[in-house]
């Protein structure tokens, strides 16, 4: 059954009357965008949904997406609602309104302060940079290597954020005209930028590296990235194995399975309890016949006739660090592909004069929300610092 993206209206009104009305609002507290919830809610009760979407664009300018792919570890975590019976959907809420009730306006009364801004990359901490820094008068060029904004978003399976959801959010952000968008716009180094009259410039790169597994055979694999950017393009029957246990790890996964291969197994290294997953893809773990072996390593990787041979070994906690179990390695055989989906990292990057370095690139792997919240804390530094 297609995912249900958006609550219908009855849905919508029965979740935002169970908001309790806090008054230390918590929800707020755990956003790290500094979104409302409390605010857009009550506005929302009240039939005022032009100022429950000002609520939430004007904190977080991703709110369709982040409303859409939120995990529950922020906002619903603080909802003292849980206290009674369960949290209210609070993301699943904010992309609602989002989606049914924001229309866009060209700004036209912001005032060019005469400074200039680039900004490297077009995921979502660099385009929370560029809204901010815009909407303080600078004039702002966003540089995008790829031919299409969203950056690892593009990564999130379609059917969980459509990619028409991330061009919602963009073409928010870019209703203000100081803003300019440059795709198939690789930057080799920022410092060019300062030369070209840029005041300053904001790096938003992301973490372009998947991690390897570091083993024998590790030529046999697939990274995540590559996999997940085209999942068309790659064997859609067969065995699957995935190694990790993350978030990236199921959306892999998932997508596999989706896509037709008929047995999809999960390697991970620790404990079911261990996995850093949200409720929902937990879920969807289950709901999509996904086999999990835990507590299990890969230790190399051969091909024989065309197929896969994964040796594995199991492991276990030796004073909370985990190990290897001598004598326990076995030949896993007939995969038709392995995707690595282990994380991913960024080169070294340090704030240097007027370069400044927001969302995975500076902080690792995140949340969109947290890439959003890093891009306007550089986008205020700037803003101070000129
Ligand atoms: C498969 C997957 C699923 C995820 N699921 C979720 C989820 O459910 N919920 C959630 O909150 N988060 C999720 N995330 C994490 C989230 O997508 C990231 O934390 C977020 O996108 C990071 O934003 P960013 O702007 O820092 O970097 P990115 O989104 O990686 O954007 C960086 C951009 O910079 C561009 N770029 C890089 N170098 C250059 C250069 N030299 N010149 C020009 N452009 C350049 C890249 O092309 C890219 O577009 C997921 C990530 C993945 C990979």
């Amino acid at each position: 059954m297609p995912k249900q993206l958006y609550l219908n209206h009855a849905q919508l009104n029965a979740e935002i009357n169970r908001c309790l009305n806090c008054k230390n609002q918590p929800c707020m507290k755990a956003c790290p965008a500094g979104c409302n919830p409390h605010d857009f809610i009550q506005y929302a009760k009240n039939n005022d949904f032009d100022k429950a979407v000002k609520a939430i664009t004007q904190a977080n300018p991703m709110g369709q997406t982040c409303g859409l792919v939120c995990p529950d570890k922020f906002c619903m975590k603080a909802c003292t609602r849980a206290n009674i019976d369960f949290s209210i959907n609070i993301p699943k809420v904010q992309a609602t309104i989002l989606e049914k009730y924001r229309c866009n306006n060209k700004k036209t009364n912001i005032t060019y302060n005469n400074k200039k801004v680039a900004v490297i990359g077009a995921g979502p901490a660099g385009m929370a940079a560029a809204e901010k820094l815009a909407n303080n008068g600078f004039r702002v060029a966003v540089f995008e290597a790829s031919d299409k904004i969203g950056g690892a978003l593009n990564m999130i399976p379609n059917n969980r954020l459509p990619f028409d959801v991330i061009e919602k959010d963009w073409k928010f952000i870019a209703q203000n005209e100081l803003i300019s968008l440059h795709l198939n716009a690789f930057v080799a180094n920022p410092e060019h930028l300062l030369q070209k009259g840029f005041c300053a410039v904001i790096v938003a790169s992301g973490e372009p590296n998947c991690i390897d597994l570091g083993i024998e055979g590790e030529e046999y694999s697939i990274s995540y990235l590559d996999y997940l950017k085209s999942p068309d393009s790659y064997l859609s029957s067969g065995n699957i194995a995935i190694v990790g246990g993350g978030a990236v790890a199921t959306d892999c996964a998932v997508t596999a399975r989706q896509n037709g291969a008929e047995n999809v197994e999960m390697f991970i290294r620790r404990r079911i309890c261990d996995m850093r997953i949200t409720e929902e893809e937990r879920k969807s773990l289950i709901e999509n016949n996904i086999d999990l072996t835990t507590m299990t390593k890969i230790k190399k990787i051969s091909k024989t006739n065309g197929k896969l041979v994964l040796y594995t070994c199991k492991t276990h906690f030796v004073n909370g660090k985990l190990e290897e179990i001598e004598g326990t390695t076995i030949q896993r055989p007939n995969f038709d592909m392995l995707i690595k989906a282990i994380g991913s990292s960024a080169p070294k990057c340090n704030d240097s004069e007027n370069i400044f370095y927001a969302g995975d690139c500076k902080h690792g792997g995140s949340t969109v929300v947290e890439a959003v919240a890093s891009g306007k804390d550089v986008a205020q530094k700037v803003i101070e610092s000129f």
